[in-house]
């Protein structure tokens, strides 16, 4: 605190030293100068001789110009040897330059001494000390412990408290799906509903969990379902509110937030984005450290460790990042549990599904709706699923609609994934050309192989998030994939630039993003998968895990010959695509000329255009265990009996944003 203190009225010291100089000095000069520069030139309007310190202060008439340049500062000092003779030798000068003796420059005394300075000094202190006093009342922090209290309130965490108690919270029934991360959490919600049971058997209950998964994965929602199952209060804190460039904040809103935690115990201590702080530390020789960010760390290391069993505060942490966390914060006795929760598989996103519809006004049932969508939005985070009910029921407001039905989710999968339909027509008859060549060419390529996934929409309509087209496909939740899955999907990545270099003799810049992916897909089958020969059964990180450049734990040659094949890969997928694409001329045609007209086609229209896919229907195959589930619902009756499915489901995943 002191330390604060003492740097900010070093700096209101330093900016007051700095206005005085500007504004009266100009520096000092030599006797030369003053003759040459001022006086000949008649830039000097009076002198101040002080004789306690030998200096003359030389003022300047407003706007002059001396050095050759027009000078702000209007005061300079002059050392002078003998100042009792300075007056005697300015007359002789100004003799010596002709000046007549109406203009000879005024000369005064300025006698300070101790007492002076002193007061001058005073002076100036005083008014620091007034101006500080006036920014902490600005502030509205002044208080009984005086202006700098200012300070203590940027120590306090600022934390959100859910209180568990009310329950009227999120409760586990409110998180669909996750059920293996429920059943881990659950032992917390025990422990903090009847801890005696396990202190009486001496079990050290663990003291934190984290969280690990991609965003919006229903990482906050489940820690919030503990503490409203478990009735403690709930304190929320985003990693990155710690950090700050003023030294000693982030250990400080630590230990106030602990401390805080304590009061309130049992109760739960929620860091959403923990990688902000418990970024890995510095491993120099010395083992010292002293950043911020390494000090915030530290003291959360302290806390964590220093609570005893009794203190009943759990700790709960989120991150996607769990490669960068520092090692001693996933040590047992603190974050020991590690929870990983993934994107949501075919039935949880359904669950997730049926959570969301319950409070939407619908058509048909909501389990009507939830296995189509689920089916339809592989690789959909929770959140991302969320926002497609709300984006569904937003649509059907704005349309007009009593309920929501198949058409408004539709729209809101298509907008979810890749933004609204433009309005205003930006494309020329040519780019349309090249666009709807260049989708059908995707759509050609997915359609002939063997191991690409379904087309289930076509569209060249121009999106706002910038895509001039896309094309959709229907990814299995897949989680192996063979050499020739991966060739297959280069090839209908590459089917775009193929399609426009056959049609127009030219490429464009469109195929960029699918360029991309064909890159990371062919480095990747050589680098990590152990996919080519002549590199054999080797694995790599990727290129940003490495950190450091020049860190590469393969030798140059090794960096050349995987370069070569990955090369050689994207070749043999191209020429490939382009013989296939050549093969089947007439059907590209087809298919370009048909979304020129319609601009979106979808897999039923694709069907009737090109016949039935040559190596079998390609649309979502259920597993059998759910078409047998489904079948047997209808035979019991259990549900209301389901109309068919309406035939636009054709929307999904986009894998090609042209
Ligand atoms: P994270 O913390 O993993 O980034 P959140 O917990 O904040 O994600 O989730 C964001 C939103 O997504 C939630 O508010 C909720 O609406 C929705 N959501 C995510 N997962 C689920 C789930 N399993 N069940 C119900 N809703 C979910």
């Amino acid at each position: 605190m002191y330390r604060e203190r003492l740097r900010t009225l070093f700096i209101i010291a330093l900016i007051m030293s700095l206005l005085n100089s500007i504004n009266t000095s100009g520096g000092n000069i030599s006797w030369n100068d003053f003759v040459n520069e001022m006086l000949a030139k008649g830039e000097v309007s009076r002198v101040q001789v002080v004789p306690e310190s030998d200096i003359v202060e030389i003022y300047l008439h407003p706007g002059a110009v001396i050095f050759g340049r027009p000078r702000l500062a209007l005061m300079y000092r002059m050392q002078v040897a003998n100042i009792d003779k300075f007056e005697e030798k300015l007359r002789a000068a100004e003799e010596e330059l002709n000046i007549d003796s109406k203009d000879r420059i005024p000369v005064s005394y300025k006698r300070t001494g101790f007492f002076g300075n002193a007061v001058y000094a005073l002076g100036m202190a005083a008014i620091g000390v007034a101006i500080l006093w006036y920014i902490f009342r600005l502030a509205g922090m002044g208080g009984r412990d005086g202006g700098f209290s200012a300070f203590n309130q940027l120590k306090m965490a600022k934390f959100t408290i859910v209180d568990g108690k009310s329950g009227k919270g999120v409760s586990f029934k409110d998180v669909a799906g996750m059920h293996e991360a429920k059943l881990e959490v659950k032992e917390f919600v025990d422990y903090l509903k009847s801890p005696e049971r396990y202190l009486q058997l001496g079990a050290k209950v663990p003291k934190g969990a984290l969280l690990l998964g991609p965003p919006g994965c229903g990482k906050t929602l489940l820690a919030k379902a503990v503490a409203t199952e478990a009735q403690v209060p709930f304190l929320a804190m985003a990693g990155s509110e710690f950090v700050e460039v003023i030294g000693g904040l982030g250990a400080a809103r630590v230990r106030s937030l602990f401390k805080e935690a304590r009061t309130r115990a049992p109760c739960i201590v929620y860091i959403d984005e923990i990688d902000a702080v418990g970024k890995k530390r510095s491993t120099n020789m010395s083992g010292f450290s002293n950043t911020e960010e390494e000090q915030t760390l530290n003291q959360l290391l302290v806390e964590m460790d220093g609570m005893g069993t009794t203190d009943h505060v759990i700790v709960l942490a989120s991150t996607n990042r769990a490669d960068i966390l520092d090692n001693a914060l996933m040590r047992p006795g603190r974050l020991d549990r590690h929870i990983f929760i993934d994107l949501p598989t075919l039935q949880e996103r359904k669950e997730i599904f049926e959570q969301h519809l319950k409070i939407l006004k619908l058509t048909q049932p909501a389990n009507f709706y939830s296995l189509r969508l689920a089916e339809l939005t592989p690789g959909f985070s929770g959140a991302d699923i969320a926002n497609i009910c709300n984006e569904a029921a937003l649509h059907a407001a704005r349309e007009g609609y009593k309920s929501i039905d198949t058409f408004n989710f539709e729209y809101a999968v298509e907008r979810v994934i890749a933004g609204s339909v433009k309005r205003s027509k930006i494309l020329s008859k040519e780019e349309q050309r090249v666009i709807a060549f260049h989708e059908s060419g995707h759509a050609l390529v997915g359609w002939l192989l063997e191991h690409t996934e379904a087309v289930m929409k076509v569209s060249i309509a121009p999106r706002t998030n910038a895509a001039l087209g896309f094309a959709q496909i229907l990814p299995r939740d897949q989680y192996l994939f063979t050499k020739e899955q991966l060739f297959e999907r280069m090839c209908m990545a590459l089917g775009g630039r193929a399609a426009e270099a056959i049609t127009f003799n030219k490429v464009t810049t469109g195929a960029q993003d699918d360029l991309r992916k064909v890159t990371r897909v062919a480095y990747s089958m050589v680098k990590q998968y152990g996919m080519c020969d002549s590199v054999g059964q080797v694995s790599f990180p990727e290129t940003e895990e490495q950190g450091a450049i020049g860190r590469r734990p393969f030798s140059q040659g090794l960096q050349q010959q995987m370069d070569h094949e990955a090369k050689i890969m994207i070749a043999r997928a191209y020429r490939q695509t382009e013989k296939l694409l050549l093969d089947n001329r007439d059907k590209l045609t087809l298919l370009a000329n048909a979304l020129l007209e319609r601009e979106v086609v979808n897999y039923d229209d694709i069907e009737a255009l090109l016949g039935p896919p040559p190596h079998g229907p390609k649309k979502m195959i259920l597993p059998q265990s759910w078409v047998e589930a489904e079948r047997d619902k209808q035979d019991t009756g259990e549900d209301e009996p389901q109309p068919p499915p309406p035939p636009a489901w054709a929307f999904v995943t986009g894998v090609c944003l042209y």
